[in-house]
């Protein structure tokens, strides 16, 4: 740390992202990415003539990319706000909305970039705990006149929380913020976007990371009214009115486009998802159920850390979190069929070096 940096930014506790070494060939399954390719139709822009003009800035507007993503939620253009990715679009709302007076609140278990922004803009945040079973406390969230933030399905545990759960945490007050963090809603559940019609309180946020196949073009939105949405505008061009490239407006519309590629993709996921939670069952791990392209695992005769380390020594990379309550869990992104029989073929070689 120099001695330049501001005093406010001394607290500031970095978010560790999945790692990415070059140092061998891994299976990734790390960062909940994927290796599957993006839709052909994002791989044809990209060798279109439109490349020839990005001498130009691009539409600090984004219409193209938020039309696309407007007609795809039956939304009007002007709710949906877009970002370089939605680690951004959240960056946007917490600058916006929070601060040490405007207190938030999220769960001890969750996306940890919520508590990183909180340090870094110096919010006030407060974790309200899951529950014993790991799932979201929506009591606790009704109560409590902060604004709230929720990752929904939940990440690392994989959970899912209905649209009329979260329903009760929006009407409980309508003088806070809800903010729903769908990054994972494609795997199988039900959005709660429709909400945003009924509701000026709600904020949807979504990636392109996950389920587009595009965690490399970092592209995400959120879907509000149409006054939050101008507040967001309005920061972005106070800001950085460019942060969306051309590049990534004309890839992200055409992947939003091409929803049927996307489907066949999702169930390949899906598929490959039930095969390995069935595979580890039968070695003896629990693995919670999942609404995501992630598991959460964890055995009764193998330390979480432990099969961590052995998975990489096998070439897997997969996500410990080293914090109490999960601290004999691991995270595994679902990726190929391929990847993930070869992540069951080494998880018996090391079950039975355990043995032995
Ligand atoms: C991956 C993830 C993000 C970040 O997505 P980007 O669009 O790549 O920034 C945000 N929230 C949750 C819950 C995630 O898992």
């Amino acid at each position: 740390m120099s001695k330049f940096l501001l005093e406010k930014y001394k607290n500031m506790v970095a978010y560790i992202p999945g790692e990415q070494p070059k140092d061998r060939a891994y299976i990734k399954l790390n960062a909940n990415e994927t290796s599957m390719k993006p839709s052909p139709k994002v791989l044809e822009v990209l060798k279109s003539s439109r490349m020839n003009g990005l001498g130009h800035y691009a539409d600090p507007d984004a219409k193209e990319l938020r039309t696309a993503i407007a007609e795809l939620n039956d939304v009007a253009m002007n709710q949906v706000f877009v970002g370089n990715g939605s680690d951004e679009v959240l960056g946007f709302l917490f600058l916006a909305y929070f601060n040490e007076q405007s207190k938030i609140c999220y769960p001890d278990i969750t996306y940890g970039f919520y508590q990183v922004f909180a340090k870094t803009f110096g919010i006030n945040g407060k974790q309200i705990p899951l529950k014993e079973d790991f799932t979201v406390d929506v009591d606790a969230y009704v109560k409590t006149n902060r604004h709230v933030i929720l990752a929904n399905p939940n990440a690392p545990t994989g959970y899912y929380l209905p649209v009329s759960e979260i329903e009760r945490i929006v009407v409980s007050n309508p003088n806070r913020l809800v903010v729903i963090d769908e990054a994972y809603i494609d795997y199988g559940n039900e959005s709660c976007i429709p909400l945003t019609k009924k509701y000026d309180n709600l904020i949807v946020v979504h990636t392109m990371s996950k389920s587009k196949n595009l965690a490399g073009a970092h592209i995400g939105y959120c879907i509000a009214s149409e006054k939050l949405i101008e507040d967001l505008n309005g920061i972005k061009y106070s800001f950085n009115p460019y942060s969306m490239n051309d590049i990534t407006i004309a890839i992200g519309t055409a992947a939003i486009k091409d929803t049927a590629y996307y489907k066949k993709c999702i169930q390949e996921i899906i598929n490959n998802r039930e095969y390995t939670k069935c595979e580890l069952e039968r070695y003896g791990f629990t693995v919670l159920d999942s609404a995501t392209n992630f598991i959460f695992v964890t055995h009764p005769n193998l330390h979480a850390r432990e099969y961590n380390a052995k998975l990489r020594e096998h070439g897997i990379l997969a996500r410990y979190f080293d914090s109490e309550r999960i601290q004999n869990y691991l995270r595994i992104t679902i990726g190929t069929r391929q990847e993930m029989e070869q992540v069951i073929m080494v998880t018996s070689l090391i079950l039975e070096e355990l043995v032995a």
